[in-house]
């Protein structure tokens, strides 16, 4: 006879290390652990001591460092455990394709797509934080998803709202969008200004606390950029239906206008255990510690235009969504290797849009996004003409 007692989800978490990784164990800890949820597996990059501790905490069965050479490392570190260790790119597809039934998508940048489509194909629920996912492969991994027969549920703070936001399913009487954008650390600066920030200055967000690469990128709206795409192949919208605010105190999460007028928020306080929770307890909502919002505190909500002049990352978003094809994948691994030349004050804080754009402009005649070959040889080209740039930049500088 069995027991009434339902069978624990089965959750495999890529990216465990990193920010949301972080966040999302937090989460199942609140929600019940060991008893309520079975981790298949956890990957992370380089920090092997991390990731060990953290796979054996949650019981894991495989933890997958995406670093070769941290194997044997991450091998010791899980000595007389019971858990696999694993490494390399092959090994993070392969935890992607063993059966789970929920995946959180944490980790950063484009190695984030392989892995999530091999759990998309095989039918997880995808919990997507993973922006670049849907910035490269828009159509193509919303059809590998729903050709899985699993669910996409976004966890990126906005996209969390705007699902939040259409939960009564009038999904024909959307009108637009509104994604709420903090500004970053200098949404008042001068383009002169930001012009010799380093990574250490501009990593350091108002608001939010999240990994090194989305939080530059909340800095130069460069995350934002990506939101606008995510938005589009999430909630399937015209690009003149996706309008972007800047609201200061990043209480409201994002918007939807109907045609009647209304418009509809998800509110809450910075915290991405609520947009995780939310992931992972859909079509339910979990309780959850994290601070509650106390508007006589608050006070005030704040809103302002975005300027595309000081931010151009948001006029290139716009420029991909009007050329569609690659021209996301192109502006997408542009900026990912100018991320890296900042990051390593090779180029300046205002550059990194100069590379992107430059990319985008060169390979506007690159054939159409037909399948995931021309995805990855459009990621590849852009960062090699990406790099090339950076380099002829060094060389003149
Ligand atoms: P992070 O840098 O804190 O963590 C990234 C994770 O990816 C780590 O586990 C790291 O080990 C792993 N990783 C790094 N390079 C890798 C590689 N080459 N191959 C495999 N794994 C690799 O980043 P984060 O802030 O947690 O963000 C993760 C993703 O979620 C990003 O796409 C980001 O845009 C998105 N996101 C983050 C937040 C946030 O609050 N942090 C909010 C919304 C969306
Ligand atoms: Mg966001």
């Amino acid at each position: 006879m069995t027991s009434g007692k339902p069978a624990p989800r089965r959750l495999t978490i890529f990216g465990a290390t990193g920010s949301i990784g972080q966040n999302t164990l937090d989460v199942l800890n609140q929600l019940g652990g060991r008893d309520a949820f079975e981790v298949v597996a956890i990957t992370g990059n380089s920090n092997v001591g991390l990731l060990a501790e953290q796979a054996k905490a949650c019981g894991a069965e495989l933890a997958v460092t995406a670093s070769d050479d941290q194997y044997f490392a991450l091998r010791d570190a899980l000595a007389g455990s019971g858990i696999e260790a694993a490494a390399g790119r092959e090994a993070l597809i392969e935890a992607g394709a063993r059966q789970s039934d929920w995946v959180m998508a944490a980790i950063v940048g484009t190695a984030g797509l392989e892995p999530t489509l091999a759990a998309a194909r095989r039918g997880a629920d995808i919990a997507l934080a993973n922006k670049e996912c849907l910035v490269s492969a828009g159509e193509l991994f919303v059809k590998a998803v729903a050709a899985g027969g699993g669910r996409l549920i976004p966890v990126d703070s906005e996209h969390s709202a705007i699902f939040q936001s259409l939960e009564d399913g009038q999904h024909h009487a959307v009108e637009r969008i509104i994604l709420t954008a903090s500004g970053g650390p200098f949404r008042t600066w001068t383009r002169e200004q930001m012009a010799g920030v380093t990574a250490e200055i501009a990593r350091a967000h108002p608001n939010w606390s999240m990994g090194l690469k989305i939080s530059i990128g909340s800095a130069s709206m460069f995350n934002k950029a990506l939101e606008m795409i995510e938005a589009k192949h999430l909630f399937d919208l015209h690009p003149s239906q996706i309008e972007v605010v800047i609201h200061p105190q990043s209480v409201i999460h994002s918007m939807v206008g109907y045609t009647d007028g209304s418009v509809l928020a998800q509110l809450g306080s910075p915290d991405m255990r609520t947009a995780i929770g939310y992931a992972l307890t859909y079509p339910n909502r979990p309780t959850l510690n994290v601070e509650r919002l106390d508007f006589a505190k608050l006070a005030r909500l704040d809103f302002e235009a975005p300027d595309e002049v000081r931010f151009p990352a948001l006029r290139l978003a716009r420029t991909a969504l009007e050329r569609g094809g690659l021209q996301g994948a192109v502006m997408n691994a542009g900026e990912e290797i100018a991320f890296h030349a900042f990051c390593a004050g090779r180029i300046g804080f205002l550059e990194m849009a100069d590379i992107a754009e430059q990319v985008m402009e060169d390979m506007t005649g690159f054939g159409s996004a037909g399948g995931m070959d021309e995805v990855f040889a459009a990621d590849t080209e852009a960062r090699r003409r990406a790099g090339e740039i950076i380099a002829r930049k060094e060389m003149a500088a």
